[in-house]
């Protein structure tokens, strides 16, 4: 199957899909990834037919045989994107070709079968015609979709597995932070590291996440609301959050992120800001630095401002540093200038409300 390839979807309505009432009701006050829409899009492999039996369906759960592979073995990726309403009443998705480029790259990384991306984009999209209703209207809100790739065959033995199934749900979400913008503290971990060189850390995939949360139950422990983790060979370069992307703002203007060099999630808000940020001649290195580089510059004032990136929270500032050799603060715990410039200048791309680059937004078709 070439990557241009599309299947026709087989559309069955959910008999039992919410009124125009329950749905506004359950849209009011989201919390995150805890309300969904009434149906899903399912699309199956397997490997003596390719991609088959694509379909728009009842959200509703799955049923599986307990030696189903991705429940021993954990071969399992996703994403994450999300779609808006524009002021002129269109639908649209925000660079969702780097969504699905990003997702044949998991897949490859887990040994999964590669879906095309045009039946990446085709999924998404004709679940969102279906369920468009569920898109919020409001403006923080967004339609949050979740991609999602999983070994359904039932073996022990290991493997690449030979049956897959792939989903995408969806969420109406508000803003992330019900606080608002507060800064938040994030905890240094001394004894847990997320990826190493030749490991999945570049890949979406649910492993990494299983193997972050002890780290981030530590952090909650110390009263941090992340973790931020360093390189797993010398244990000195920051590399990122749990799930976010990081940026420290220079007093020159100038910022620095984490390079990919394979250990780090690729974020698409992270490329999306290097490229708003070099458009706006504001220069950004790629390059490693280190907890005592952050620890100092934050001591001498050179370094300004430090945020995190992602789809789900967009761009949060980190206000505090707190690790077992002491805490430091950044920006007097507020969040700065620029995180604030480059916040809202994303956002509004996003929600059409700001000229965006060539090719970043897709007008959802919804005829
Ligand atoms: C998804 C993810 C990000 C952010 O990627 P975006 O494309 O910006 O949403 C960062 N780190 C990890 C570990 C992730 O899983």
């Amino acid at each position: 199957m070439s990557n241009s390839e599309r299947l026709t979807f087989e559309i069955s309505p959910n008999p039992r899909a919410r009124t125009a009432d329950a749905r506004a009701a359950a849209m009011a006050d989201p919390a995150f990834g805890q309300v969904f829409t009434d149906h899903m899009a399912t699309i199956r492999w397997r490997a003596d037919r390719g991609w088959h039996d694509a379909a728009i369906r009842a959200r509703e759960p799955f049923q599986l045989d307990p030696a189903c592979a991705v429940l021993h073995y954990a071969q399992e990726v996703f994403e994450g994107l999300k779609a808006y309403r524009t002021p002129d009443a269109r639908i649209t998705l925000f660079r969702p070709q780097e969504n699905a480029r990003r997702f044949r790259l998991s897949a490859e990384r887990m040994a999964m079968p590669v879906l095309p991306d045009e039946l990446f984009l085709q999924a998404i999209e004709e679940l969102i015609r279906v369920d468009r209703d569920w898109v919020p209207t409001r403006a923080d809100g967004s339609l949050y979709l979740r991609p999602f790739m999983f070994a359904t065959e039932a073996f022990l033995g290991v493997r690449p597995a030979a049956e897959y199934l792939f989903c995408v749900i969806a969420c109406p979400v508000g803003a992330y932070f019900k606080g608002g913008m507060k800064p938040v503290t994030v905890w240094v971990s001394d004894d847990y590291t997320r990826a190493g060189p030749g490991g999945t850390g570049a890949a979406k995939c649910g492993g990494n996440y299983a193997a972050s949360l002890v780290a981030q139950a530590e952090a909650i422990r110390h009263e941090c609301d992340q973790v931020v983790f360093l390189d797993a060979a010398e244990h000195r370069w920051v590399e990122e959050l749990g799930g976010m992307n990081v940026f420290f703002v220079f007093d020159d203007g100038s910022m620095i992120t984490p390079p990919l060099s394979g250990t780090i999630l690729p974020g698409i808000t992270r490329d999306s800001i290097i490229a708003l940020a070099r458009a706006s001649g504001q220069p950004v290195e790629e390059r490693r630095y280190s907890i005592d580089e952050w620890r100092a510059d934050a001591a001498s004032g050179r370094l300004r401002e430090v945020f995190a990136c992602g789809t789900a929270a967009v761009i949060s500032a980190i206000g505090e540093v707190r690790s077992s050799s002491g805490s430091f603060r950044i920006s007097d715990g507020v969040m700065g200038e620029t995180t604030q410039a480059l916040r809202a200048h994303l956002v509004a791309i996003q929600r059409g409300a700001a000229e965006a680059p060539a090719g970043w937004l897709r007008t959802v078709p919804l005829a």
